[in-house]
């Protein structure tokens, strides 16, 4: 899996690429991922990322710029979900179907969004108890 980066700072690239490595062994341990790219969009409101396939087994994500570090590794868990959605074909075309926002089921009662919301928070614990980061008591996130 070769990841590149457009648009952002080491320190980012350092957590985007540590958050990639653990979602691909905890989602997809046996599957052949030949690219991620990974785009900072600054001045980005609606969102906090995205990710489409570029090739077969290649795919983008993009993260919104001004993000905290832990809502940066909760949407790279999240997009990652959703790649392992589109390998695994289990709800379909999933980026035909992500990049058609006019979809009248609500957005959190979407199965796709509700199964990467699962699998982020999954991640996000499991990260959390490899000792990946920490909370101190007053709430202040570190690496
Ligand atoms: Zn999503």
């Amino acid at each position: 899996m070769y990841i590149e980066f457009s648009k952002t700072n080491k320190k980012q690239q350092r957590i985007i690429e540590n958050a990639l490595w653990f979602a691909k062994s905890y989602l997809l341990p046996k599957h052949k991922i030949d690219e991620i790219h990974v785009e900072s969009v600054k001045r980005w409101n609606y969102k906090d990322g995205d990710c489409y396939d570029t090739d077969d087994r290649s795919y983008y994500i993009r993260v919104r710029k001004d993000m905290s570090e832990d809502i940066l590794i909760k949407t790279i868990f999240h997009e990652f979900a959703h790649i392992k959605q589109s390998i695994k074909k289990e709800f379909g075309d999933i980026f035909g179907i992500l990049s058609d926002d006019s979809s009248w089921i609500s957005y959190n009662d979407r199965p796709y969004e509700m199964d990467a919301f699962k699998l982020e928070n999954e991640m996000f614990d499991k990260y959390a108890k490899d000792g990946k980061f920490k909370f101190s008591i007053d709430g202040k996130f570190s690496l």
